[in-house]
């Protein structure tokens, strides 16, 4: 095809019998008439020898481009499950500390979800976690974790979430379920020893 063809057609590019002055038998830009397969190996040798430029160029693209960028990266990751998770894995076991203090973070920005869970693994264990229990049940009962760190934010004394009945009572024992958690003052469970009045 002539480049004239091309430019009539509207195309971007075009493709001639005649190879480049370096050899090659690949598109030619129909704007320029330029080697499509020239310009790539140029763009990487420029990219090679002014690496600075190159990512102070990519940052500025992807400022400027970030939902087309992370439409990109995310369908690169899906099809490149294996490696993406071979990467996070090999990153993981390489920056052991980056990985304690992000847990740290993550603990300390969210530590009513931690105590939630902790609770609720010995709960399981004691098999006091009823199978009727619904993702809301657990939803509420974090929710009383929350209600009990922000007290102790607000009130400048500890208050914890309690077992109404306790989970491993002398007489009787409690089910974790969201009507049997009370939030109250930590010195008042502690008094309370794990004993269930009955009134
Ligand atoms: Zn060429």
């Amino acid at each position: 095809m002539k480049r004239a063809e091309a430019k009539a057609l509207g195309l971007k590019f075009y493709r001639t019998e005649k190879p480049c002055k370096h050899g090659h038998l690949a598109d030619r830009y129909t704007k320029s008439a330029q080697c499509t397969e020239c310009l790539a190996i140029q763009s990487i040798a420029w990219r090679l020898e002014n690496p600075e430029k190159h990512s102070a160029s990519m940052r500025k693209w992807i400022e400027n481009n970030r939902e087309l960028h992370a439409t990109r990266v995310k369908r690169w990751q899906t099809a490149n499950k294996d490696k993406v998770r071979a990467d996070a894995k090999a990153w993981t076991t390489a920056n052991p500390d980056k990985v304690k203090a992000k847990a740290l973070r993550h603990i300390k920005k969210h530590p009513e979800a931690y105590t939630a869970r902790g609770v609720l693994s010995v709960a399981r264990r004691a098999k006091r976690v009823p199978k009727w229990l619904t993702s809301d049940d657990r939803w509420l009962m974090r929710e009383a974790y929350f209600l009990s760190k922000l007290r102790t934010k607000m009130f400048g004394f500890v208050w914890e979430v309690d077992h109404i009945i306790p989970l491993r009572g002398a007489l009787v024992s409690g089910l974790h379920v969201p009507t049997n958690l009370q939030v109250i003052p930590k010195r008042d469970n502690r008094l309370k020893h794990n004993s269930f009045q009955l009134v």
